[in-house]
């Protein structure tokens, strides 16, 4: 199965979605000048546009080629880039921490620890927002423009399987692939081997988690010399990490939204309102990171904006799901930051 679905790029790309993507990109008239056809030139709407390509299989065919070709290429193979499995070792070791993660964490990111400054740094900022995936870079570039332009450097990732959020960050923040700590599907367990959360403290840093009550990370990374901070949703999560930052007592802090997760699910991955939903996340990112720039000014530091998964609709309901073994959920870009 994953082998037709997972190179057929329009794999869960609705011809709605395909459209507006270029559209967003090209206008009316640029579709009108690539494709002359009456829809895209005379009065155009996305309505009676999707009824003619819908019944003009040559036009609709152009428009999804056109929609193709512009796609980013995608990495070759899973393998070819990192895994976020090499998430932990990065944080870890940018912080000067060699011991506390399990011997068989997978190393940390090469061309992270490249824009390292020399001597690592003090303070870390992690925001992970849930479920936006390389697609959505892709699809929607200005939305990631403020960070772009803010100075972060994107790295493409690829995600571990099955993609559900409690697996993801599971190995994300311990460094081991699903079988190596334990959750393996849509659960949250405490996982009781050693992670960031362990190495950091063990070597004297103050760690903290600020995250959506009852999320996998409010959950599975419970009972370590961390401070866990349970928030109501999003804005609080938010609230309570710039509080964290001002007071500065905390080396490590990690922050985490799901609102964009939960539209995915409840309405679609490409609908207007989850799309608002990824820009209020880039929005509050940006926020924290300038709250933290601002508090640690000339002390070396890293910023992480680190997803766990994409997303993509269910031909069967239009809705989004996640957990395949396909890019539209297993790629991703991370942006990291460091600062002397
Ligand atoms: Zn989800």
């Amino acid at each position: 199965m994953a082998d037709t679905t997972a190179r057929d790029p329009l794999h869960g790309v609705t011809l709605e979605e395909v459209l507006n993507a270029l559209l967003k990109r090209h206008g009316w008239a640029g579709l009108g000048r690539r494709i002359p056809v009456r829809c895209f030139l005379y009065q155009p709407s996305v309505k009676s546009s999707l009824a003619f390509l819908r019944k003009t299989p040559w036009a609709r065919k152009k428009v999804e080629d056109w929609y193709v070709r512009e796609l980013p290429r995608r990495a070759p193979a899973p393998a070819a880039v990192p895994g976020i499995t090499s998430v932990a070792r990065t944080i870890a070791e940018a912080m000067g921490v060699k011991e506390g993660l399990e011997p068989s964490a997978v190393p940390a990111d090469a061309r992270v620890l490249k824009l390292l400054p020399a001597g690592g740094v003090r303070k870390v900022l992690v925001y992970a927002p849930d479920a936006i995936g390389r697609r959505m870079t892709a699809v929607h570039p200005e939305l990631f423009e403020g960070i772009k332009a803010a100075g972060f450097r994107p790295f493409d990732l690829h995600s571990v399987f099955p993609s559900k959020t409690p697996v993801c960050f599971a190995s994300m923040f311990s460094g081991l692939p699903p079988a190596g700590h334990g959750i393996t599907q849509y659960e949250k367990p405490v996982i009781k081997c050693r992670t960031i959360f362990d190495a950091l403290p063990a070597a004297g840093l103050k760690t903290a988690i600020a995250a959506v009550k009852d999320s996998s990370i409010d959950l599975i990374f419970r009972g370590r010399q961390a401070d866990y901070f349970s928030e109501e949703y999003d804005p609080q999560v938010t609230a309570r990490a710039l509080e964290l930052i001002e007071k500065g007592a905390h080396d490590f802090i990690l922050a985490y939204h799901q609102e964009y997760d939960d539209l995915l699910h409840s309405d679609g991955p490409w609908k207007d309102g989850s799309i608002a939903a990824v820009k209020r996340h880039t929005e509050a990112f940006l926020e924290l990171a300038e709250a933290f720039d601002k508090k640690w000014a000339g002390v070396p530091r890293a910023v992480l904006f680190a997803p766990d998964h994409g997303g993509h609709t269910d031909p069967a309901t239009g809705k989004g799901v996640h957990g395949a073994a396909i890019p539209a959920d297993m790629d991703l870009t991370h942006f990291w930051k460091f600062s002397a």
